[in-house]
């Protein structure tokens, strides 16, 4: 069907149904609460969200279809929540427990809109073809350190390269394990148990990003032999059908940890930045902000300037500098 563009009052009108079909639900979820007892309050995980009906699943591993209650705010995939069964199958979220990180991307109408909470792993994905382009690492790294989750660079297809072209791509990006983010060579096609990657979730809650081809929806299909079973149990619960995997849904890994995933979590970008905030994503650099001539120094060229010298004297990477000069350029520019 051909996308058509919504007129502003159309808009308006889907967001006031929307919205008065949610203090519907949210106003059931009240009734419902007036006859339990706060005996019955359980934890639980959002597995997914679809509108007001959210998914959570309990210590057993079950799903119970589940309302929020008014006030409490927004639960979204990843939340630990307390909630209240009403009847087998159902309840009612009573609370969002404090999430350590909340991953967010810009709407269509630029307020960022939360995708998935308490990531605790975010796995940039390479691989020698489609090689990689326009500091797309550097801007998942920023993406990272702004949301305080750690980040490995998983280097996929080396089925590809020969020993040597091998150990060329892995240089490459050497420098970026010496600043904290691990690289992790693979090959899903001669490591189909991917036991390397499945250690590195240490029970975590992980999610795969990088650029289309690289691998990613291979890598998630191996990591998650029983997602049909899953989707179908989410599908059970709900009774919305099977459409409701378009949403990031918190899938668990039998080998340990959870896999978030959806389309928009898979080509997650990083979104519009401050410069500070620039800076603040290159950990390395900061022993050095401040220490530069000019307080308001570009790091480009400028006499006295502490990133360049940390670059001549080895502590900062070339590649790195470059990085950081062209995507302050951008915000330059996106500024003007
Ligand atoms: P996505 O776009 O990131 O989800 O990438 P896909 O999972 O669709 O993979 C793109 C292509 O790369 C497919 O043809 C896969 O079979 C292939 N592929 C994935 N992993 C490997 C690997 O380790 N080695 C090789 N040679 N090909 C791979
Ligand atoms: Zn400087």
């Amino acid at each position: 069907m051909p996308r058509r563009r919504l007129s502003e009052r159309q808009v308006e009108r889907i967001q006031r149904i929307q919205d008065r079909r949610r203090s519907k639900v949210e106003a059931r979820a009240e009734v419902a609460l007036a006859q339990l007892d706060d005996e019955a309050a359980r934890n639980g995980l959002v597995v997914v969200r679809h509108g007001a009906n959210l998914i959570v699943e309990d210590a057993e591993g079950a799903c119970h279809h589940c309302v929020t209650r008014q006030h409490i705010g927004h639960p979204v995939c990843g939340d630990q929540v307390i909630w209240q069964p009403c009847g087998p199958t159902a309840g009612v979220i009573t609370a969002i427990h404090p999430r350590t990180t909340l991953l967010s991307r810009p709407s269509a109408s630029g307020q960022d809109k939360p995708l998935a909470a308490n990531i605790g792993l975010l796995i940039i994905v390479v691989a020698p073809e489609p090689s990689p382009t326009g500091f797309l690492i550097d801007q998942y790294l920023i993406a990272a350190e702004r949301i305080g989750v750690p980040a490995l660079i998983l280097c996929n297809k080396m089925d590809l390269l020969d020993d040597s072209e091998r150990k060329g791509f892995l240089d490459r990006f050497a420098h970026y394990a010496k600043i904290g983010y691990p690289l992790l060579p693979l090959s899903l096609k001669h490591d189909p148990h991917l036991a390397p990657l499945r250690e590195r979730f240490n029970g975590r809650a992980g999610i795969l990003v990088g650029q289309s081809g690289v691998g990613k929806s291979s890598l998630i299909k191996t990591l998650l032999p029983d997602q049909e079973v899953q989707i179908g149990a989410i599908s059970d619960a709900t009774g919305l059908g099977r459409h409701t995997t378009s949403a990031a849904t918190s899938y668990r890994l039998d080998s340990g940890g959870r896999l978030i995933d959806s389309p928009g979590v898979r080509s997650f970008r990083l979104g519009p930045i401050t410069r500070a905030e620039l800076e603040q994503g290159f950990p390395e650099f900061r022993p050095f902000i401040g220490r530069c001539r000019f307080s308001n120094c570009q790091h480009q060229q400028e006499p006295d300037c502490a990133i360049l010298a940390a670059n001549a004297q080895g502590a900062i990477a070339t590649d790195r500098l470059l990085a950081f000069q062209q995507l302050a350029k951008t915000i330059r520019r996106s500024a003007e």
